[in-house]
């Protein structure tokens, strides 16, 4: 009997195939990667490497530090993924990874994933084959792989099934535009290790729902002010 094919594909061009699933076999990725509500696929970009060594990368023209990964190397291994869908770069000089972006990558049903290493990629195979260049953050890894994976936890937690109907993606951080609002459990009233009594807010044990809410949404906008200023003042931008 063939498997039923999952609704969202990654392709991944890596050097280093065995990174993954890595953490997104485990826990509710991993149970979603089981039932086939996501899939993927690693293409070894060494596999495509030149001569016997299967060399992937050379040094820069113009001179300087480091290598840089070979346009017809990628290519070849890009080719045999088929229909790629959506080419993304990993690259700290892409467009920062925001929730907007993660959302629609989770409803674009395959992707191909192409994980630098070394120096980077030559442009010629970004620009030939029109990669979008998408960054994690303002910091630099030594491989697209965790930026990959990052990328893929967040879409795969939006897919359809996956995290059932105890957790809803609505009310969390960014999707209204604002951090999330502080969370509390039991005990309601807990002693610290240094002996301090720390309790909850009454509110939320007062039954009202829509004080509950109304302090819910003050605590995120407070909480937005104080951490991002750039967020709060989009938020504000886009309420007047
Ligand atoms: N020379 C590059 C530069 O200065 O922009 C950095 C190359 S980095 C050592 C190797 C690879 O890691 C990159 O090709 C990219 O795939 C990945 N990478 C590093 N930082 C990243 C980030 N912030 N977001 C996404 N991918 C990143």
């Amino acid at each position: 009997m063939s498997k039923k094919k999952a609704k969202w594909h990654v392709n991944l061009l890596t050097l280093f195939p065995e990174m993954f699933p890595g953490s997104l076999g485990m826990s509710l990725s991993g149970k979603a990667l089981e039932n086939r509500v996501w899939s993927y696929k690693c293409i070894n970009i060494r596999d495509f490497g030149q001569g016997v060594h299967k060399c992937v990368d050379d040094t820069p023209f113009g001179g300087g530090a480091g290598m840089v990964m070979r346009p017809d190397v990628i290519e070849k291994a890009l080719l045999s993924a088929g229909d790629p869908g959506r080419k993304i770069y990993m690259s700290p000089r892409g467009k920062l990874l925001t929730q907007d972006i993660v959302e629609e990558l989770a409803t674009t049903p395959k992707l191909t994933i192409l994980c630098g290493r070394y120096e980077g990629v030559d442009q010629r195979l970004l620009d030939a084959h029109e990669f979008e260049e998408i960054s994690i953050g303002d910091y630099v890894l030594s491989g697209g792989e965790p930026a990959a994976m990052i990328l893929m936890d967040a879409c795969i937690r939006l897919l359809d099934g996956v995290m059932g109907n105890a957790q809803t993606p609505d009310e969390e951080s960014f999707s209204n535009g604002l951090l999330e609002y502080p969370h509390y459990t039991r005990p309601a009233n807990w002693k610290d290790a240094k002996g301090n009594l720390r309790s909850i807010p009454d509110v939320l044990v007062s039954g009202h729902h829509k004080n509950i809410d109304g302090w819910r949404l003050d605590q995120s906008e407070l909480i937005t002010k104080q951490r991002r200023p750039d967020l709060w003042k989009r938020y504000i931008t886009g309420k007047t």
